[in-house]
């Protein structure tokens, strides 16, 4: 007897929509040759990041000296900055080796903020740390907490040349507001603050990847990368002084160990290497900066459902195909209006007639599926979810490959890889084809896993190993 098949059977899906289907599987699947030549590509262009010329990925160094030893202690605010969310977090480290308290509370990012001005930003911002700590310090004055020490996470490219200093490049991840790149973005916040009445100094700006490694590192000395898979995408890992040309005139020892904020997102921006579609192309054209961060726009979860979204608009206007007949689609017409999590929740539906898909094209987009749409429209779903966590591992095999490492843990975080069914499973499997681990060996070599809290307990230790520093008179 056959056994079922788990991708469901296609027999009695149209001859026009199965060609379309398999146009979008020729479209949509990386191979791994070409998952080979990506990996290539990507080594040279993390060097040449790191270069005096530079390349398109900007390989940021963060000013974050070595690992932490597990027995860094105190009491820290953490502030998280993100695409989606905003987050005020006290974090108590060490009471024992390696543990941790948090307190923590989230704000929702109001979108009109995401196209505003700097200073709306920062205020919103400010005024969330200050409600933050008449909450949880009821009976303390604010204007006495001068001593409170805070790791900002501002998940955005910053050139720093200090640990307490970021001239943010460009905003990503859709983000547009004015005002702020090309400054830096520690006294603009600062300022708010002070203008909150809030008399606090940031001690660190910290990129989430940055975190994401050193909190992951902190209870797993095995950890050599931080990654996001989240709205946007990106990996941090620690680097030798000595291997950074552009930090040569700083004639600092060839063995300090610091931490690069790679910003993968803008691998490949001259587009010679990754295989796009058109939609892709669509994506970029109309996004507010084009001709950037075109890998992250191929991969982060800002972008899958919107990917997704063209392709059935693509197909409705399509004369040669029957989708949607009859149906008003103006809901699905709207841009950015499906996000990741409506490709998560498509992907988690038993192939079995699909009907939760049919109830969420009704409930969300007012479209009633046929079962051979619903075929196509899971099928579009696995090819976007497996080409973006493909493609990320690319990333990552590319900071092994340079840096020469046979085996870590690579510390993961964001809503992609903690809620996208199969994410991890298919990147472990690209990893194996890019590598050829041998099948029967029990654990691969390298493992993509679960991280700490970066943005929280990250931005803790973060703050807490730059005031060691300052004591020391390193700096
Ligand atoms: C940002 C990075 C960040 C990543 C994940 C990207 O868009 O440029 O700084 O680490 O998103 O949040
Ligand atoms: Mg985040």
């Amino acid at each position: 007897r056959k056994a079922p098949s788990r991708r469901g059977s296609m027999h009695d899906v149209p001859k026009d929509l199965m060609q379309q289907i398999q146009q979008l599987e020729q479209q949509f699947t990386v191979p791994t040759e070409k998952l080979l030549e990506v990996v290539d590509r990507f080594v040279g262009e993390l060097k040449k990041g790191l270069s005096k010329e530079g390349g398109s990925i900007p390989m940021n160094p963060t000013w974050v000296i070595g690992y932490p030893t597990g027995d860094e202690k105190g009491t820290y605010l953490a502030l998280d900055l993100g695409g989606t969310n905003l987050r005020v977090c006290e974090v108590e480290l060490g009471e024992e080796s390696g543990q941790y308290d948090i307190y923590q509370s989230k704000y929702r990012l109001p979108e009109e903020i995401k196209s505003g001005t700097g200073e709306q930003l920062f205020d919103y911002t400010a005024e969330c740390v200050k409600q933050f700590l008449i909450a949880n310090h009821e009976d303390e004055d604010i204007r006495d907490m001068k001593e409170l020490h805070l790791g900002f996470t501002f998940s955005y490219p910053c050139t720093q040349n200090a640990i307490d200093h970021g001239v943010l490049q460009r905003w990503t991840k859709g983000f547009d507001i004015s005002g702020v790149e090309g400054k830096d973005v520690v006294p603009m916040f600062e300022e708010a603050l002070e203008r909150k009445g809030v008399p606090i100094k940031i001690t660190a700006l910290v990129n989430d990847t940055t975190g994401t490694l050193i909190a992951s590192a902190y209870t797993d000395p095995t950890t050599k990368i931080g990654c996001i898979f989240g709205t946007g995408c990106n990996a941090a890992y620690v680097e030798d002084m000595g291997s950074i040309p552009k930090l040569e005139h700083l004639a600092l020892d060839p063995n300090l160990q610091i931490a690069i904020n790679c910003e993968w997102g803008a691998f490949d921006n001259e587009c010679v290497v990754l295989p796009r579609t058109t939609y892709d192309k669509h994506i970029d054209k109309t996004s507010p900066r084009p001709g950037q961060q075109i890998f992250e726009k191929m991969v982060a979860g800002l972008y899958l459902g919107e990917i997704f979204r063209l392709v059935l608009i693509d197909l409705y206007h399509n004369p040669d195909v029957k989708i949607f007949e009859g149906q008003n689609i103006e809901a699905l017409e709207e841009p950015y209006s499906l996000d990741a999590s409506f490709l998560a929740e498509i992907e988690s539906d038993p192939w079995e007639n699909l009907m939760d898909t049919h109830a969420l094209f009704e409930k969300t987009l007012n479209i009633t599926t046929t079962e051979p749409e619903r075929k196509l429209i899971r099928r579009l779903a696995e090819l976007i979810g497996t080409r973006a966590a493909r493609l990320s591992a690319c990333g990552v095999a590319a900071i092994c490959k340079k840096k020469k490492i046979d085996s870590c843990h690579v510390g993961a975080d964001g809503s992609v890889f903690d809620k996208y069914p199969h994410f991890q499973a298919r990147g472990a499997q690209a990893l194996r084809e890019i590598f050829g681990w041998d099948a029967s060996v029990r654990q691969d070599p390298i493992q993509i896993v679960k991280s700490e809290d970066g943005s929280g307990v990250g931005a803790a230790l973060i703050a807490a190993l730059t005031l060691k520093r300052i004591n020391e008179g390193i700096h």
